[in-house]
Parts: structure tokens; sequence; C-alpha cells
């Protein structure tokens, strides 16, 4: 067998899977910001890190994603390992979060948690701009309460986030979906409404008219999208209890001075779902269709569908790809640049410079050096690409004088200092 049949066709090895994307500098600085800033908000509101792994046992997702969602009928990234276990690659981050809070009995520790998370998640989805096989998400789940002003709290937590990062022309889509026993009712108007019109509905939507109605009002295609605009409303078919969460979940965005609007077709596209959910989109911008930044909302049935005890909950995730999309500013703004660059001339030079960048480094401060042997030209024009603020320069003579050359890159002067004072004189330039 040829190498080619074997392993593919031959640049295959030269290339990223598709769908799946290489985040270089500058553009990691723009990521690092964003992670830094929501890490920060979410620390903030009392969220704590949790980490789970990037695959989990395959029926984890069947079951509390829904195995007649696009996620887990078309999308996950499953294999068989060499244990023979079936293995998939997380296509959320709400399921594994869910099954470490049960698997380390949680709840019995505490009666309210609060978890943040930021990773890798796959779907196999047709790539497009802002729709990627392996993106990021960052998310936030709430176990334990069920109270709906700590829904209304994560959606405002969310608008404090994106209001920092600068990002403007946002809408926030809310609505219920009621519970397990709203849902019959309503299941079976959507039947009773979409059944005389099947002929109208496109192939998948046709299987979804017996396997899952609900989902029909998240199809994409756009003669789906119109006859959806007619169907039954959700919100006629409420309980009283998911009616009141509704309206207490209002009363505390209104409070929170949150806009949004009511969408009584907004269902999202997992089926955990229970009560609540929501969307953030873009309004402007160059996402296009994949405008949707954000979605969340309760599943207070997934942790007893798990086998824990009954655990309301509720949650969100923002994608990263289209969150750094909508984020204003060209990625070399957000790198920072060093404090210190130094320019060395001569092995002598060069090993004094090394010490004393490992010293500024302890000290807090950013510093690089040439390890190269160029020209002192090359050197500060590498410096001036570094966009580094000061430059010392140090050669023969400077170390016979025990002095150093600080050079001023936003001034453009320079003049030699004593050696000892570096330290208080780069204060008193970098402040
Ligand atoms: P979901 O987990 O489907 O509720 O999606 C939550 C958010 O994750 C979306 O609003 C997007 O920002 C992001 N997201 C979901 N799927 C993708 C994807 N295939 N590519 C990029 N971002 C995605």
């Amino acid at each position: 067998m040829s190498g080619r049949d074997s392993q593919g066709p031959a640049d295959d090895a030269l290339r990223a899977v598709k769908g799946m994307n290489d985040i270089l500098p500058p553009d990691s600085a723009k990521w690092n910001y964003v992670e830094k800033r929501a890490r920060a908000t979410f620390e903030n509101h009392g969220y704590r890190e949790v980490r789970t792994p990037v695959v989990e046992y395959t029926p984890l997702f069947v079951r509390s994603i829904g195995d007649t969602t696009d996620v887990v009928e078309k999308e996950m990234y499953t294999f068989t390992d060499r244990d023979q276990r079936s293995l998939t690659l997380r296509p959320e981050g709400t399921a594994g979060a869910a099954r470490a809070f049960l698997e380390h009995s949680v709840h019995v520790k505490e009666p309210v948690t609060r978890w943040y998370y930021s990773g890798p998640m796959f779907r196999h989805e047709r790539a497009q701009k802002g729709r990627y096989r392996q993106f990021y998400q960052m998310g936030v789940e709430a176990y334990g309460v069920a109270e709906p002003t700590v829904d209304a709290e994560q959606i405002a937590m969310l608008m404090t986030l994106f209001g920092d990062l600068g990002i403007t022309g946002l809408e926030t889509a809310v609505n219920n979906v009621g519970g397990p026993a709203d849902r019959p009712r309503f299941r079976d108007a959507l039947v009773a409404y979409f059944t005389p019109r099947a002929g109208e509905l496109c192939p998948d939507c046709q299987r979804r008219l017996t396997t899952n109605p609900l989902r029909i009002l998240d199809c994409k295609v756009e003669g789906c999208k119109a006859l959806v605009a007619g169907a039954p409303s959700i919100l006629d078919f409420l309980s009283d209890g998911s009616r009141a969460h509704f309206d207490g979940l209002r009363r505390a965005l209104d409070a929170l001075d949150v806009r949004y609007v009511v969408e009584p077709r907004l269902v999202r596209g997992l089926d955990y779902y229970t009560g609540t959910v929501y969307e953030v989109r873009a309004t402007g911008g160059e996402l296009g269709s994949q405008n949707t930044l954000c979605g969340g909302g309760r599943y207070d049935a997934m942790v007893g569908e798990l086998g824990g005890p009954a655990t309301p909950a509720v949650g969100f995730a923002f994608g990263m790809e289209r969150l750094v999309m909508t984020l204003p500013g060209d990625a070399e703004g957000f790198e920072i640049p060093a404090d210190v660059f130094f320019a060395a001339h001569g092995e002598p030079a060069r090993l004094y410079c090394l010490k004393r960048a490992a010293e500024l480094r302890a000290r807090g401060f950013r510093a690089e050096l040439e390890h190269r042997a160029a020209s002192m030209k090359a050197q500060l024009k590498r410096a001036d690409r570094l966009k580094a603020r000061v430059v010392v320069v140090v050669g023969e003579s400077e170390l016979s004088s025990q002095q150093v050359v600080l050079r001023d890159m936003k001034a453009g002067e320079q003049r030699s200092i004593p050696a000892d004072d570096l330290v208080p004189e780069l204060k008193k330039l970098l402040r």
C-alpha cells in the first residue's frame, strides 16, 4: 500500500483539520484579553473555575443533550478507543460540568455551586465564518438555586462583561420553554399546527414532527422559519409556576436595567433546557447569520435525569471566536510590548545583559534581549519592531566604565547612566 493510501492525501500532514483554527499572535492577544476580563467578571460574581476532560463517555451527551437534537444526531466526534469504549469529544460544556458535579457529590458539600469553564468544544458542523468544528466556549453554571433572580444575574453579568469589552449593538432575547409538565400540551399543539403543513417542512422537520416537534422551532431552513412564525406560542401553554418564574425573571431584569425582548419561539438547540432560555446577539458587524454570541438557560431536570438529586441549574456559554470577531480594535493593540529591550555588543556584554534582564523580570519588568550577534542598528530596529519602551545598550566601553546607555524610544533620546541606577531610572521612565 502506498503512503498516500494509508495516510490520506500527502499534504494533510501540513494543514489543520477542516473547521479547526490556529490562533497565532497577535490575534491570541485579543483572546487573552477577553479571557482575562471574563475570568475577572465571573470571579467577581462568585463563580469558580472547573476543568473537566475534553472527552466523555458518549452516553453522557446522548442522555443530556437529547438523542434527537442536531448536535447528537449529526455533529458529534464519536470514536471507539483502544478499550472498545465509545468516547465523544465534548460538543458543549454543560453536560461534563453536571457529570462532575454529580460524580463528586458537590451538592452534599455546598447548597449553591457556581462554576465557570473555558475551553475547546467540537461539533462536526458545516464550517463557515463564525461556525467551526473546533471552537472555544466560556460558560458558567449555577446549581442549587431555583429562583429567577439568579437567571437575571447571569444575563446582567454577560451585559457587564460585553460592556466592559466595548461591545455595543447587542440584542438580548428571552423566553420560557416550560417544564416537563407544560410540554405535552404544547407538543400536541405544535403537532396539530404543523401536521396539515407537513408538506412545506424540510425533510428533517418532517421527521422531527414525530420525534421532537419542539426542534422544528429551531430549524434554520427558510421555509420552516416562515411556518414557525405562525406556530403556537409556548407562552400560552405555561403552567402557573412557569409563568410566575418568567414574570420573576422579567422583574429582576428590569430591576437590573437589562434591556431585552421576549421571543416566544426561542427554544435553543439543546433538549435539556427547561424554563428560562436566552440568547445574546450582535446586531451589527461581520458575523452575518452566525450572530448569536451567547446562549443560555435553565436545565433543572439534567442532574436528576443523570441519576442525581433534583437540582435546579442555570448557565450560559459564549463562543470565543464570535466574541473576538465582535470586539473592536486591531489585534496588535492588545499586545503588551516589552518594557525593556537589551541590545548588547560582544559576548561579555551579552552575558551581562542576560543577567540584568533576569533581574528585571524578577522585579516585574517585561524584558527581552537580542541573543543573536547583530549590529547595533539591527538591534535597535528590532526593539522598535517589538515596540519596546526603553532600550538598554551595553558594549565593551559601558562594561569597563560600569555604565549603560538608556534609550527612551518614545522621546528618541538617550543618555549614559551608572549601571547601578538602572532600576530606579527605568521606574522613572516607565511610570
Ligand atoms: P450552544 O452551545 O449551541 O448554545 O452555543 C453557545 C454559543 O457557542 C453560540 O452562541 C456561539 O457563540 C458558540 N458556538 C456554538 N457552536 C459554534 C460553532 N460551531 N462555531 C463557533 N461558535 C459556536
